[in-house]
């Protein structure tokens, strides 16, 4: 039994202090999580079809039926291909309060799947001009399923509900193909945060590295902002006899690789945020004898801060222009801007810890380093207050190194999770809209990772 059951719970909101009457949230939190038990056979049911049958971005057809005919099923206001393919289910309350959002998203990656399971999926395709199988190698079946499951559970205490749930279910948050548009992007661009205005937006991510039971967030900066870039250096092609009468671009280019090393480790302000600039590609030349005449390279940018992915986008283009031209060549840089930062806005993250903790106990609710993979529910928070966290989907007692990583063909998740992730997305809800019903829940920006 924990503290909360006891005595009911205590919310510090930067000095101010709110007792939450055990009759109120408590009971409705407390029936939820009944609810919330009962459904698990029927969540790890969904998730399990869901893993046998993945479908990658903009593609999730059959994904986005199951969901919408689920949440029709609840008595749901439902709207299907928003965003492509995209599902938006509203829940209205009994009594007025503000409007939450919970996210999912629900793509495939083209991955083959390798784990022994009876709902392995043998889905296959055709990915950039190649065959490849295609995996829920990230966990967003889990996704899927856990916020189908806390639809049903706010469902079923919709009367006693402050407030306005939109469940928001996404495509392609691994990006669209190519020349696609798609994701949080475009589910904005269609207005999905409008008609009715969501107030504040949380999402949670599976992590096949943390144990069961344990959830981890961080307030503000939380996952990297990544752009990508391509550098093609023009040099002059010569015989390979002969470099003095030509301008070689791989020695330019070489130059141009160890130059951007230099960003990360002499330029940018390393006691504040980290940052990445690596060179996935280089291709140049044909044969021994032959200096080519230019030379390619991209690479991915992961910064923390608009300032640091502003200079980092400045330095690359100082490096490799000037390096080329010091050799006689040019360079012709493009840098494409993908997703923004992961940002936790401060001051809801401060509001909402509580409610992890006192679900999860405290000890199993952990601060977690930022990371460098990026996230497009970053998208959703730069227009409203969110709050995006990752539930342990690890067996417990496995080692980190034996659990395989994310988009790998080893990826594994252990379901026990589920009931844990489906309690916080919903007491998140309803304690928001307690906080909201006092007049102290964050409804706009406190800060932005712009
Ligand atoms: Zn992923
Ligand atoms: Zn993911």
């Amino acid at each position: 039994m924990n503290r909360y059951q006891l005595c009911g719970r205590v919310l510090l909101l930067g000095g101010l202090t709110v007792q939450t009457a055990f009759g109120q949230t408590g009971t409705v939190n407390a029936r939820m999580d009944k609810t919330a038990e009962s459904l698990e056979k029927k969540v790890v049911a969904w998730r399990r079809d869901l893993h046998q049958h993945p479908e990658l971005g903009n593609r999730e057809f059959q994904t986005a039926a199951k969901i919408a005919a689920h949440l029709q099923s609840l008595g749901m206001e439902v709207k299907t291909g928003v965003g492509k393919t995209g599902v938006v289910g509203l829940l209205k309350g009994g009594k007025p309060g503000p409007v939450v959002a919970l996210r999912a998203d629900m793509d495939g990656l083209p991955v083959t799947e390798r784990v022994d399971l009876p709902f392995k999926s043998d889905a296959r395709t055709e990915y950039n001009g190649q065959q490849t199988g295609v995996m829920h190698a990230c966990g967003h079946d889990t996704h899927v399923a856990m916020l189908m499951g806390a639809a049903e559970v706010l469902a079923s205490v919709r009367n006693d509900l402050r407030g306005t749930v939109k469940f928001i279910f996404q495509p392609a948050e691994e990006g669209a193909p190519a020349g696609e548009e798609g994701g949080a992007y475009l589910m904005i661009k269609e207005g999905v945060l409008e008609n009715p205005k969501v107030d504040a937006i949380f999402g949670l991510h599976i992590n096949s590295q943390t144990e069961v039971g344990t959830i981890k967030y961080r307030p503000g900066a939380t996952m990297a902002a990544v752009d990508e870039y391509a550098i093609k250096i023009k040099g002059k092609q010569t015989h390979g006899a002969a470099p003095w009468s030509g301008v070689d671009p791989i020695v330019t280019a070489a130059q141009v690789v160890m130059g951007l090393q230099t960003i990360v480790s002499r330029n940018l302000t390393l006691t504040d945020n980290a940052a990445v600039v690596t060179v996935g590609a280089l291709h140049s030349g044909i044969r021994q004898n032959i200096i080519p005449e230019d030379a390619n390279m991209i690479g991915t940018i992961r910064t923390f801060s608009p300032e640091a992915q502003q200079l980092v986008h400045r330095r690359i283009n100082e490096i490799a222009t000037n390096i080329a031209e010091s050799a006689g060549a040019k360079a012709d840089v493009k840098i494409n801007v993908m997703y923004p930062v992961t940002y936790n806005d401060p001051k809801l993250t401060d509001q909402m810890a509580p409610t992890l903790e006192a679900l999860a106990g405290k000890n199993n609710v952990k601060l977690t380093p930022a990371q460098t993979g990026a996230e497009d529910f970053s998208f959703f928070q730069q227009k409203v207050p969110g709050f995006f966290y990752f539930l342990g989907g690890m067996t417990k007692g496995k080692k980190v190194e034996e659990a395989a990583p994310h988009h790998t063909p080893d990826f594994q998740i252990d379901e026990s999770c589920f009931v844990l992730g489906m309690k916080s997305l919903c007491h998140l809800t309803v304690d928001y809209m307690e906080l909201a019903n006092k007049g102290v829940a964050v409804k706009e920006l406190t800060a932005s990772g712009k």
